[in-house]
């Protein structure tokens, strides 16, 4: 195609030859054309160079403009500053550079406006807890996030780009992809990560119509819920098994009553006494359970005061001491030191205390020893029940918190296994800690620590 400045060179050409031939043929002039020509070279030559000069100032004036505006629109900066100035041109040129420029504006905001919300997408995805991962038709992982790669151990140069069995080592995703590629609905499914042994829920959907074949995996962290079920179990478990000793002692004790021991005095005494143990052993059972389900839920509110904590220690030594002399051991404690206040609800930890120094006696031999003391340390105070007892065997020290949960060796005592569960509940609900050091045979000694009030 011929540039612009040869265009308007030949039509400006064409009218020169055209006024030429038209003039002998009007008779505005009397010579013939070829005449003409021989007469009026010199002329037609100075008017073709005229031309030329013509052709390039509107060459200049249009095809320079449209250049820039060309060169504009296809995204060079260097003819933005030229634009602005054509733009102020009143004319066709102007109108059009005007409008690039308006355009361009328009669609720069528009870009900048979709790359935000593309990078607001992308860290809400990051961001997210659950874990987000889409397939395309052909089994290669399009989008995987932060959440899923923490989940799966997915290996972070990993990207997307994979195929799902070399970025999801599981078989069961998989297996889930492929089902619901062919039915084409929602599926759900639970599996349990190998590495971390986490369970998780996954649910996969089509993502139809709009990407046809693309499937959505969610993938849900249900570990606590897991281990909730667990819990509930156990406890489910733990407190029938605790209920079914002493019902099944009553039954056994109530038969024997009817089989004929109602009629021997001396061991009706001692079965009325047996019967009497058992009802007291499922009594305490029910009302530690009720003050545990209590405090876990937060129905026990604390009545804090500002305590001395040798007055606190002083009271439960008090009311321990005459059961504890009369299990035939050396009941001490010493609180000596000034020590500086705390605020707690008196009645509860006091309760701690007593249940502490319960356990000692109960775990303690005739002619062992319990302490009870407590100290200032590191903006605390320890409060200590130490005893010679027969100690907790290591591999139960970290469980012994537990509910219900109790040492095979303390198996024969009566107790229902959630003292020290309620005992670690209050100190808590105080900020404190509770921990045990022991060694079998030898004895034990229970901490648990305070904040002092400032
Ligand atoms: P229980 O009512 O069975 O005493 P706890 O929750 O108070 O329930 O204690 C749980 C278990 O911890 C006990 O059954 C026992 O095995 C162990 N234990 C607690 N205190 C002591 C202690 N001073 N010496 C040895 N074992 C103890």
């Amino acid at each position: 195609m011929l540039s612009l400045f040869w265009q308007f060179y030949l039509v400006f050409f064409l009218i020169t030859i055209l006024i030429l031939f038209s003039m002998p043929l009007l008779g505005v002039i009397d010579i013939s054309l070829p005449d003409v020509m021989l007469t009026y070279y010199p002329h037609l030559l100075i008017l073709l160079f005229l031309e030329g000069v013509l052709a390039f100032v509107f060459q200049a004036l249009v095809q320079k403009p449209l250049s820039y505006i060309r060169h504009f629109l296809t995204g060079k900066d260097s003819a933005s500053l030229k634009i602005e100035k054509y733009a102020l041109r009143p004319d066709e040129i102007g109108a059009l550079a005007a409008t690039a420029k308006k355009n361009a504006t328009q669609a720069d905001e528009i870009i900048a406006d979709l790359i935000s919300q593309q990078r607001y997408l992308a860290s809400i995805l990051e961001n997210l807890n659950d874990g987000i991962c889409i397939v395309d038709r052909h089994g290669v992982v399009r989008i995987v996030n932060q959440a899923t790669k923490r989940m799966f151990n997915i290996p972070e140069r990993a990207v997307s780009g994979q195929t799902l069995v070399e970025t999801i080592r599981h078989y069961k995703v998989q297996e889930l992809w492929q089902e619901c590629q062919q039915k084409k609905i929602q599926l759900i499914m639970q599996l349990e990560t190998s590495m971390n042994r986490n369970y998780l829920q996954c649910i996969a959907t089509p993502l139809e119509p709009y990407s046809e074949g693309n499937i959505l995996f969610l993938f849900q962290d249900i570990t606590r819920l897991h281990q909730l079920e667990v819990v509930r179990r156990d406890f489910v478990s733990n407190v029938s098994h605790e209920l079914r000793t002493p019902l099944t002692s009553l039954k056994l004790i109530t038969e024997t009553l009817s089989d004929g021991a109602m009629d021997d005095p001396p061991a009706q005494q001692r079965f009325l006494a047996q019967m009497e143990k058992e009802i007291d052993n499922l009594t305490q059972l029910v009302q530690e359970l009720l003050e545990l389900s209590r405090i876990e839920s937060g129905l026990v509110p604390l009545q804090k005061k500002i305590i001395d904590p040798c007055t606190l220690l002083e009271s439960a030594a008090n009311r321990m001491q005459v059961q504890a002399e009369r299990a035939g051991l050396h009941f001490s404690w010493d609180c000596s030191e000034k020590l500086p206040s705390i605020m707690i609800d008196e009645a509860r930890l006091e309760q701690v205390l007593i249940n502490l120094i319960h356990n000692a006696i109960k775990f303690t031999l005739p002619g062992g020893n319990i302490h009870v003391s407590a100290v200032q340390q590191a903006g605390t105070i320890v409060f200590a029940v130490q005893d010679t007892g027969i100690g907790i065997p290591q591999k139960d020290i970290d469980r012994i918190f537990e509910r219900f949960y109790k040492t095979d060796r303390s198996r024969s005592k009566s107790g229902t296994g959630l003292g020290l569960s309620i005992a670690r509940h209050l100190v808590q609900a105080h900020q404190g800690k509770i921990w045990v050091e022991s060694v079998v045979n030898q004895g034990s000694t229970f901490y648990f620590s305070i904040p002092i009030s400032h």
